[in-house]
């Protein structure tokens, strides 16, 4: 884990918050690498659901909501605590089912447990609100409490009649939803695996509860093969059911999604069927019949909700991860062996910040300089490209490929004679000879997966 994010310091993908301060709690700032990757992941998504879906729509609600929606969703009481232990001794706090995993099998064991730091004694377990409160209102003592969301999904309840009405719905539909999310968590950890602040991709299908089932099992099979197709390595996927004991509060069924992190495997999205939990509590605390009416049956009931909600920073930390391979000697087989350790981020090319690295063969020839400057402004508009002229070629490529950079053009001598540039491939690092008027062309084709020596001379 420490490589990982070392490389996301170094290269510009994710810093530590505040980090000039000391750094701040489990906040994380995305880079300007990072912020690409984020976006590109966040539009597979949006892609995913919205483009691929006739019946999914999007939504953008705010963050702040009426307290009243906490009461309901149940995130005020007892239903969004985790059950803490404290020291005695050092007056640290565990999570519940952290000390349950370190040294106690069986739960009812826990009071008799020692922490694991100190060896002291522990209390009772007591639950904890993990909801984040704020002021709304510029006079303290006037203003109104009320609480950052901790699930993006309220505001897609909340907003099920406006959007059946305006869209024109019947059931089966969804929602989908992007956007951050805020919980106290007493254990915070794992670089951006689990922080305070963090963002969801959350989607939510109204369905008649006698199609849940059905549903559960069709988004389940859906969501697992959208990292499947974005490259994810099936070995280091799982989905695990969760026991009653484990589900939140709201759910009839989970399954989560686990990837298997270098600390070990860890859920990255849940699949939960809320069965009517929120409709039928929404419409009890604010008084509005939020059942639907079919037309066709005459039935008036509340839709059961399939949910799929995913984690974009826990996400991009699995596309990280998976991608991360070291050569130990470095990559080319043609010269000898170096003492580096060559870092490749094979990223998917959807999912790679960088597209297009362009590159003159040196950087004092005017004229070449020139010609890289030119054809990186040609490519500019169409792709996310960088220009590099520092450093050795050689060291330019690895630099390319240590950020997962899909392919870079190189512009050499022969270049400023004929306009043909040579295109290198991260991933089986063979060259081809390409003319710059098609290059875009080209470029999009190996975006959209097509075989790279198929679109050019190969130089041997
Ligand atoms: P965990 O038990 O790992 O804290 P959770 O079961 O509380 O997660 P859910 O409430 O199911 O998580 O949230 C749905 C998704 O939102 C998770 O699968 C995860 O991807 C993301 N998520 C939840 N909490 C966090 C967090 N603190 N930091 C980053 N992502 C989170």
């Amino acid at each position: 884990m420490g490589k990982i994010i070392s490389l996301c310091k170094r290269r510009g993908f994710v810093f530590p918050s505040s980090e000039i301060y000391g750094g701040f709690g489990s906040c994380y700032d995305f880079g300007p690498l990072g912020v690409l990757m984020k976006n590109n992941i966040k539009k597979a998504w949006w892609e995913e659901m919205i483009r691929n879906h006739e019946n999914i729509v999007g939504l953008d609600a705010a963050i702040l909501m009426k307290p009243e929606v906490w009461q309901a969703s149940g995130h005020l009481t007892a239903g969004f605590a985790d059950l803490l232990v404290e020291c005695k001794s050092c007056h640290k706090r565990f999570r519940l089912d952290e000390i349950h995993e370190i040294q106690h099998p069986e739960l009812n064991k826990l009071t008799s447990g020692v922490c694991p730091e100190c060896g002291g004694q522990l209390t009772e377990p007591r639950k904890f609100n993990l909801m984040m409160r704020t002021l709304v209102g510029p006079v303290e003592e006037e203003a109104a409490t009320t609480y950052l969301r901790a699930e993006t999904c309220q505001g897609i309840y909340v907003n099920f009649e406006n959007i059946l009405n305006s869209m024109r719905f019947k059931i089966p539909f969804g929602i989908a939803q992007i956007g951050k999310a805020f919980r106290n968590e007493i254990t915070p950890g794992n670089f951006i695996y689990r922080t305070r602040e963090f963002e969801q991709m959350e989607m939510e299908w109204f369905c008649h509860p006698k199609e849940a089932e059905k549903y559960f099992d069709y988004w389940k099979k859906e969501r697992l093969n959208w990292y499947l197709n974005l490259g994810i390595k099936k070995d280091n996927l799982r989905l695990r059911e969760v026991k009653k004991e484990e589900r939140p509060h709201y759910a009839k069924e989970t399954v989560d999604i686990e990837y298997k992190f270098p600390f070990g495997w860890g859920e990255l999205e849940a699949i939960n069927n809320r069965g009517d939990w929120d409709l039928s509590n929404h419409s009890r605390f604010s008084g509005k019949d939020l059942r639907y009416y079919d037309e066709g049956t005459k039935e008036k009931y509340f839709p059961y909700i399939i949910e799929t909600s995913d984690g974009a920073d826990r996400s991009f930390l699995a596309f990280l991860c998976d991608a991360y391979q070291e050569i130990p000697g470095g990559r080319t087989k043609t010269t000898k062996p170096t003492k580096e350790v060559e870092i490749l981020l094979k990223l998917n090319k959807k999912i790679a910040p960088i597209k297009v690295a362009i590159l003159p063969l040196v950087k004092n020839k005017p004229g070449l300089v020139k010609k890289a400057k030119e054809v990186y402004q040609l490519l500019k508009p169409h792709f996310v490209c960088q220009y590099d002229e520092l450093g050795s070629i050689g060291r330019r490529y690895r630099r390319m490929d240590e950020v997962g950079t899909v392919t870079s053009v190189t512009c050499d001598f022969q270049t400023l004679k004929d306009n043909i540039v040579t295109l290198r491939d991260r991933d089986s690092m063979k060259q081809i000879k390409v003319e710059i008027s098609k290059l875009k062309e080209i470029i999009q084709k190996i975006l959209e997966g097509e075989e790279f020596l198929k679109l050019g001379k190969l130089i041997k």
